[in-house]
């Protein structure tokens, strides 16, 4: 496509866009790990009709939760009684549709570094207003009662959390110690996640090679020693790369880019060999440029939708050195650790509660305006943005 006539090259376009969008509709991603986004699943989910109808708005709650707890009894209602605190609070600020399936484990990891982590279960491909492919969370998926809809896992969210750490639960009425980590926030936290606040800009196509980070990429269709693209999830339509305060890049720009690295369908003999050619072409400096703002203060930034709960823009975590993979992109920067946005930085300070840190800042929900803005622009309803804007999607 580098050098023909403008006509040719318009034609293959059209071909070429025509044909993926097929390819694309019918993959979808399944992340059956939440404690390590690289383990990937690529499955079919083909056209299914939809055969949901709207839960009743007045619902207190749209989070079914299925527990996996290997502990007490006692530990393990406290855990329930957590998440059913969390479902309700989210319910409040967004206007769901339809209910989220949530799985989660409570086991002893053994590890006291870990906490643990929540993610979606799957990521289906729709297009997004601007015509282009991204990957979405079922969860989110759900609510814009797509009919037909790809095919969906039977779970939404699934979730990890370490039953080996010094948990603070708040129905035990008893005041926080200093070590203790509050499980409410964290599950709040890990939820928002699971909800689609996640970029999908990260260290894999190296990692699984097992070589060292020196560039990032979107997340990729490696199916078969097939490459079938390099895409965004909706997150980061909305995400800038900036550099002295100003818009250097889109995110779906650096995408594009990627993208001319190698032919989609190209096939290889090894993951290895895409790996070394992605990295050999012209394009590897979008992804070295991509990793260094995602390891700079301020070169990261949302800018929300039009029409959400706040149009200030937020500052995505790009200060961790070396980059650190779960932490940096997905989270606001730090800085707004002594905001109403606090829920959503990338550490947890013990010794501290949810309700406490949400009197400090002075805010009604622990869901702070800016985190809301960012889940309104991926695609949630709320009561402040009735209207968001809705992918579609073309099937055969
Ligand atoms: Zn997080």
């Amino acid at each position: 496509m580098k050098s023909q006539s403008i006509y040719a090259s318009l034609l293959l376009c059209i071909l070429t866009f025509t044909r993926f969008l097929t390819i694309a509709a019918e993959l979808c991603i399944d992340f059956p790990n939440p404690l390590d986004h690289s383990e990937k699943v690529i499955v079919e989910c083909p056209t299914t009709a939809n055969t949901d109808t709207d839960v009743k708005r007045q619902t207190i709650n749209f989070f079914q939760v299925t527990h996996n707890c290997t502990v007490n009894v006692a530990l393990c209602n406290k855990v329930k009684i957590a998440f059913i605190d969390a479902g309700v609070e989210i319910s409040k600020v967004l206007n769901l549709k339809q209910i989220i399936k949530v799985y989660v484990f409570f086991t002893d990891f053994n590890d006291i570094n870990i906490l643990g982590s929540a993610g979606s279960a799957r990521k289906i491909p729709l297009i997004s207003d601007d015509k282009i492919i991204r990957f979405y969370p079922q969860a989110l998926v759900k609510q814009f009662s797509l009919d037909p809809h790809p095919e969906y896992s039977d779970l939404d969210i699934i979730a990890h959390f370490n039953a080996g750490q010094e948990w603070w639960f708040r129905n035990d009425n008893v005041a926080i110690e200093p070590e203790q980590i509050d499980f409410n926030e964290l599950i709040l936290h890990e939820l928002i996640h699971g909800l689609g606040f996640e970029s999908s800009w990260n260290d894999d196509l190296e990692y699984l090679d097992r070589q060292k980070t020196t560039g990032l990429t979107p997340d990729f269709l490696f199916h078969s020693n097939e490459f079938l693209g390099f895409y965004e999830y909706i997150f980061d339509r909305y995400v800038n790369f900036l550099s002295s305060s100003s818009v250097v890049s889109t995110s779906t720009s650096y995408t594009y880019q990627l993208n001319m690295a190698v032919a989609k369908k190209t096939s290889f003999n090894t993951y290895s060999d895409f790996v070394t050619e992605v990295k050999s072409s012209s394009q590897w400096k979008y992804a070295e440029s991509a990793l260094i703002h995602a390891i700079t203060n301020y070169s990261l930034y949302f800018a929300p939708a039009k029409y959400t709960s706040s149009n200030k823009g937020v500052y995505l975590e790009s200060g961790l050195y070396p980059f650190a993979r779960g932490s940096s992109i997905s989270h606001v920067s730090i800085i707004y650790e002594k905001t109403p946005d606090f829920l959503m930085t990338w550490k947890q300070d013990p010794g501290e509660t949810l309700e406490e840190t949400i009197q400090f800042v002075n805010y009604t929900s622990p869901i702070g305006p800016g985190i809301l803005s960012i889940l309104e622009s991926i695609g949630y309803e709320t009561d402040n943005s009735p209207n968001p804007i809705k992918p579609t999607y073309i099937h055969e």
